[in-house]
């Protein structure tokens, strides 16, 4: 079928085009996308700066309706609203076993590759050229097929804009605090960074039970808006020193620090900022291609710990649904996030959007 996509052809360069879709294969679902998620990720990947290489449809974050099933799919049937998860693990290797289904080691011949789980993609350009699908998913687009793994159900009374930021943004950092830290209840925490994955992960402080929940940023209005989804003190860090000034707040530095930024300056200060016996958990990755250089006497005579999260330690059966019942009990405020809709045509405005501040969360 012929559908409208964010296709990349090569780096640097983004088009909305029409595209082929093949039908769903064997354990594949079609779905109707209805909202797709703007991630920093997909603007990595439009630069080349991530794994997954053009040509390619892009978007991972998603949630839709199934239209239609492959042969053996027997956990959907069509009409089904549905979650896109990009992370399906193999649940069998090694990695999965020990619990980590978010690093499976089938993602890279998958996901990372920009195909489906046969390693073929049903992506083609109308002549028939070969286009990825960017982490087996392609959600910038009219419909997307993914494996029958690569869907969760979308429960009654979720907006298809909320489903589509649950499965990355949300879980990246409600997940770092809940899998990933395992923050305690009664503890301190700051949250570095409060675009789309710090305000959530601000939230999963408040899930947590946090005393203390200190956001950092570099606006006065991202600020404001973090104290309304639970931060109880801010810091602008062009107006004072992030690390001086929360080892000031909380005797000698939080128990938790969160780190959505993820540049070399800022791992830096999240580990020097976090008290004795203290946790700098990473879940940003402005700074993948680069090298921070940290302090192992900050690490060592302090009993610190630096742990990297991705996508949250997600083990996605388990915790969308769950993500799904926290917003649905008011525990998430998840509809803040979504600060901007736009069409599909509109997807160079939100990533120029996205990379000046100014959405927490922009959804197609
Ligand atoms: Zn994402
Ligand atoms: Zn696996």
């Amino acid at each position: 079928m012929k559908i409208r996509a964010a296709y990349v052809p090569e780096t640097n360069k983004l088009l909305v085009e029409t595209l082929e879709l093949d039908a769903p294969k064997a354990g594949e679902l079609l779905v109707r996308i209805r909202a797709a998620g703007v991630c920093h990720s997909d603007l990595h990947t439009l630069r080349g700066e991530l794994r997954t290489q053009p040509p390619l449809v892009l978007g991972h974050e998603g949630a839709g309706v199934v239209e239609a099933v492959g042969p053996g799919v027997t956990r959907f049937q069509p009409g089904d609203r549905v979650v896109i998860n990009w992370l399906p693990g193999c649940h069998v290797c090694p990695t999965c076993q020990r619990g980590y289904e978010n690093i499976c080691e089938r993602l890279f011949s998958t996901t990372f590759a920009g195909v489906m789980l046969d390693g073929t993609s049903r992506l083609h350009t109308t002549d028939g050229g070969f286009v990825k699908q960017y982490l087996s998913a392609a959600t910038m687009a009219e419909y997307a097929v993914v494996p029958e793994d690569g869907a969760i159900p979308l429960l009654d009374g979720v907006p298809f804009d909320v489903g589509a930021i649950i499965g990355c943004a949300v879980i990246t950092g409600v997940g770092a605090v809940l899998n990933t830290a395992k923050v305690k209840e009664g503890s301190t925490a700051a949250v570095i960074g409060c675009g789309g994955i710090g305000l959530s992960a601000i939230q999963g402080c408040v899930v947590a039970g946090c005393t203390d929940i200190i956001a950092v940023d570099v606006l006065d209005e991202k600020l404001a808006f973090a104290r309304e989804l639970g931060a109880t003190d801010t810091i602008n860090a062009t107006k004072e020193d992030p690390v001086k000034a929360l080892k000031e707040r909380t005797n000698g530095g939080p128990n938790y620090v969160f780190d959505s930024v993820g540049s070399t300056r800022t791992i830096v200060q999240a580990l020097d900022a976090a008290g004795p016996a203290g946790v700098a958990t990473i879940m940003g990755l402005h700074g993948a291609l680069e090298h921070a250089s940290i302090s192992p006497a900050s690490l060592i005579f302090q009993n610190k710990s630096l742990l990297g999260s991705f996508a949250g330690t997600v083990k996605p059966l388990r915790d969308l649904p769950m993500l799904q019942r926290l917003y649905l009990s008011g525990r998430l405020q998840l509809d803040k996030l979504i600060t901007k809709h736009y069409p599909l045509d509109g997807i160079a405005q939100a990533f120029e959007d996205m990379e000046a501040g100014k959405v927490a969360r922009g959804v197609l």
